[in-house]
């Protein structure tokens, strides 16, 4: 266990399954109190926490929609309640749509897939830095899409993710002086539930022959790259992207 870590509180958004789940169970394993956020589904946020606690972490859940300004203030306002002032962040959630070329997406789409994926960064980002004194740190969730466009499929998604990239780097060097660190990570196919949100439950497996590893990666190696980002392991680290896409 890092004594940096010891009793500093994570934010982990959209944390009740997938990468988020993973990622929640691992820092508390790593003696993070974390802050298990989740929009719905309020049992499988409890699982996660059940898990923790039952492991003997620290953790609680709390509910928000992190695409809406007022309910990501009251999200810091009640971590910071019940498990203290809020030191490092990791923006995970996101929502995926299911393939469509670009011109069959509706601008209602459009717009959703920009809120789930970067206003939802952007505003937890913005809370975060607005509250967080120094020293603190953010992994912002990307996605390898956002450098291949995913032409036919989701050029929306790639397009907001794209744009997590950017902020990742601008925001980096707006709080470097401050002492915070920014980063991001790119996940490659990873199986989750979001292929099912997607429409397509298998497409992990119908791609893997195209990875160079030969196989769709786990929740808990991102969670592991993650885990290193926000860790003083990689105190010397801001700005930048780290692709966990097993080659691709
Ligand atoms: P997932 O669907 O299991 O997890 C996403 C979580 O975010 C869900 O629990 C969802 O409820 C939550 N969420 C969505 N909108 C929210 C909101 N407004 N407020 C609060 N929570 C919200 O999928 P995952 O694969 O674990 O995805 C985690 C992150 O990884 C996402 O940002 C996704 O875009 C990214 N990603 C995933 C893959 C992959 O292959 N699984 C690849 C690249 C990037």
């Amino acid at each position: 266990m890092n004594k940096d870590t010891i009793n500093k509180v994570v934010l982990v958004t959209g944390a009740s399954r997938g990468i988020g789940a993973a990622t929640a169970k691992l820092l508390a394993k790593r003696g993070y109190r974390v802050a298990i956020n989740y929009v719905k589904n309020a049992d499988a946020a409890t699982d996660v926490a059940n898990e923790i606690k039952q492991n003997g972490g620290m953790c609680d859940t709390f509910c928000a929609d992190v695409t809406n300004e007022n309910a990501v203030t009251h999200l810091f306002d009640n971590i910071e309640a019940n498990l203290g002032k809020v030191n490092y962040l990791v923006n995970n959630a996101g929502i995926l749509f299911k393939q469509s070329t670009l011109s069959d997406i509706s601008l209602e789409r459009f717009l959703n897939t920009v809120n789930g994926n970067l206003t939802s960064t952007f505003l937890c980002a913005k809370e975060f830095i607005k509250r967080c004194p120094s020293d603190g740190a953010i992994v912002n969730v990307s996605s390898g899409a956002s450098q291949s466009g995913a032409p036919f499929e989701y050029v929306d998604y790639a397009a907001a993710k794209g744009a997590v990239d950017s902020l990742t780097r601008g925001l980096a060097l707006e709080v470097a002086e401050r002492g915070i660190r920014v980063n991001a990570i790119r996940p490659g196919l990873i199986y989750t539930d979001i292929h099912s949100d997607g429409g397509e439950p298998t497409r992990v497996d119908r791609l893997k022959e195209k990875i160079p590893l030969k196989r769709g990666g786990q929740p808990i190696e991102v969670a592991n790259s993650i885990a290193y980002l926000l860790s003083d392991d990689a105190s010397f680290i801001t700005g930048k992207i780290l692709d966990v896409t097993g080659g691709i």
